[in-house]
């Protein structure tokens, strides 16, 4: 694996791999990796030539301050897990490489109710900043394939609008989320917490299922209009797990899964549920297609 941190370097790398014909994978994270994020080096590695990887912390999507300073940095063992996984490239830049001008008055992105919306609505300006920093790696690594985790299933939309506002026919590949085998969505941040928490972190994924059975039992039933008395209770369930289990909720939602605007009929096709909570400070989230 070659490591670049600056981005005229990896420019003329990259150059070289499109004269040999190599199509570019390009797999962005912000480090702490995890089994997750290798997936999406291996199926890069299945579908492309070549295949980038960058770490960033990027400021401008925090918009919580204290979530930055504490993000987790592990960079050594996240090189290794990359040559490992059979990486060819890393970079690794600078803020100032990737904001030469600096973070003030950056550009804005017109996007529409998924700004409002779920993770848009609790964390203001997240997305821009999102949008902010993919343009620029975009913009570098002008990749063939971007492969992004349904993790972040809301980020997935974003930037499949960013890449329709830059015009470009880089190919958006959502990839599976990978768990823990108790069912946590693997998270740099799950390093975060402590033993206890980690354990209680698990009703994340409990409550999800429960909807996820509960929305599959009311549609077999096939019920429509209003949800039944069920599934209400299902969903007070859910809430009540998380209470139980110290979450502090942002949100517990049953969204369309194209648009993300709340869910209210029985037989509504293709859903998602989205759940965000806090664990102490640590912020989670996860999601299960229904
Ligand atoms: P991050 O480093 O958290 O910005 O994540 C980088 C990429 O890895 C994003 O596309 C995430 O959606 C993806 N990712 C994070 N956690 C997981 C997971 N548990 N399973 C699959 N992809 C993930």
């Amino acid at each position: 694996m070659i490591l670049f941190k600056k981005a005229k370097d990896l420019s003329a790398w990259l150059e070289q791999q499109r004269l040999k014909g190599e199509s570019i994978g390009f797999v962005p994270t912000m480090g702490a990796l995890h089994a997750g994020h290798i997936s999406l080096i291996d199926i890069s590695k299945k579908q492309a030539g070549a295949t980038v990887c960058s770490i960033f912390v990027n400021p401008t999507q925090f918009n919580d301050p204290k979530d930055f300073q504490k993000y987790p940095i592990t960079i050594e063992q996240d090189i290794l897990l990359l040559e490992r996984a059979g990486t060819d490239a890393l970079f690794l830049p600078e803020a100032d490489e990737v904001y030469p001008g600096g973070t003030a008055g950056l550009e804005k992105y017109e996007l529409g109710p998924l700004e409002n919306l779920l993770e848009g609505k609790y964390r203001p300006g997240h997305f821009q900043g999102v949008c902010q920093v993919m343009r620029r790696l975009l913009d570098l690594v002008r990749p063939d394939d971007l492969f992004m985790g349904q993790k972040d299933y809301q980020q997935c939309m974003v930037v499949r609008r960013l890449l329709e506002i830059m015009g470009v026919a880089t190919v958006l590949h959502p990839c599976p989320i990978i768990r823990e085998p108790d069912g946590l969505a693997m998270s740099s941040r799950n390093m975060r917490l402590s033993e206890e928490q980690r354990k209680k972190a698990t009703a994340i994924y409990r409550a999800l299922s429960a909807i996820r059975d509960g929305w599959r039992k009311m549609q077999a039933a096939g019920a429509r209009g209003v949800f039944t008395e069920e599934m209400e209770a299902v969903l007070r369930g859910a809430t009540m797990l998380l209470e139980k289990n110290d979450f502090r909720i942002d949100y517990i939602s049953l969204a369309d899964a194209a648009s993300l605007e709340p869910v209210t009929r029985a037989d509504h096709a293709d859903v998602v549920g989205l759940v965000a909570a806090f664990m102490g400070e640590v912020r989670l989230i996860d999601n299960m297609v229904l």
